[in-house]
């Protein structure tokens, strides 16, 4: 890189090469890690496509380029990434949000109008950045009646979990490292809603993950031999901790619905049904203690 870059020929070197280097969203990626370095919005890249670059510009550039190209997540990169139209601070200590799991907060904003409007309490299994508990408490942070937790098993990722509640200035929502409802006491814990997108690939399709989600911490992917574990667990512990009436919402990976749906039935929960995401997958499973 000796001659002069501006932000336009920069982006049509650095988008072939990551292509070339396997990411599914080059262009992008390209101008996010830009806007990053020149600290500007990424359409802002459009009105300053002449721009040259200065040197240390292109350093910077240089290095977050060699880091993509090797399979770090843009988010991890980026330090953040929009969930539920907020922003999140992401590290390796948490899995990066993913637009569907914006389903699991919808269904869960739809079961708390319906049964319990004037508050419950709401947990968050496995919290990870805090991206579900934080989008619940956000739209409903003018009603008083409502507590949330996070728990997670990793305090690394609790960290990463309290510093979004104090950006996004919900710090009433409360955190537990805990694995699942270890370290919760029944009698004083009984919830409206328990959500959970739990660690659901399966021990086989772990060592064939894309290299940039390999990059993510196991422990919030690893569902077990058959990736149902954090499922059974969850449904049959959840019992004790729900309010009669209280819901119970996951996340599922692609074709673990059904499957979902009978660990429900099987442990006594009623009113059981599923929602599908925009690839038509069904996405989320609920039911009703
Ligand atoms: N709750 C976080 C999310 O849905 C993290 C989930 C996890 O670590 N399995 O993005």
């Amino acid at each position: 890189m000796t001659e002069t870059w501006t932000v336009l020929s920069l982006l049509n070197w650095a988008a072939p090469y990551l292509e070339k280097n396997g990411s599914s969203s080059p262009r992008l990626d390209a101008e996010l890690l830009l806007a990053k370095v020149l600290d500007c919005q990424r359409l802002d890249l459009y009105l300053r496509f002449d721009k040259p670059l200065a040197s240390s510009e292109l350093a910077s550039f240089k290095k977050l380029i060699l880091e993509r190209r090797q399979g770090v997540p843009v988010a991890y990169l980026l330090g953040e990434k929009e969930f539920w139209s907020l922003s999140f601070q992401v590290s390796p200590a948490v899995l990066v949000p993913r637009p569907e799991t914006e389903h699991l907060v919808e269904a869960s904003i739809n079961f708390l109008e319906e049964k319990f409007p004037t508050g419950c309490g709401v947990l968050d299994l496995g919290t990870g950045c805090g991206n579900i508990i934080l989008a619940l408490a956000h739209q409903f942070s003018d009603r008083t009646g409502f507590s949330w937790l996070g728990i997670d098993s990793r305090p690394a990722a609790l960290e990463v979990a309290a510093l979004n509640a104090r950006q996004l200035k919900l710090e009433e929502v409360s955190w537990l490292a805990s694995d699942l409802f270890a370290s919760l006491a029944p009698e004083n814990s009984l919830f409206g809603l328990v959500v959970a997108n739990p660690p659901y690939i399966t021990s086989a399709e772990m060592a064939g993950l894309p290299p940039e989600v390999q990059r993510e911490p196991a422990a919030a992917l690893d569902g077990g031999l058959d990736g149902l574990d954090f499922y059974r667990r969850i449904a049959n512990d959840a019992r004790n901790f729900l309010r009669p009436g209280g819901g119970l919402i996951f996340e599922v990976g692609d074709g673990q619905a059904a499957d979902v749906k009978k660990i429900l039935a099987s442990n006594g929960y009623s009113a059981i049904s599923g929602l599908f995401d925009l690839a038509r997958c069904e996405r989320v499973v609920m039911g009703v203690n």
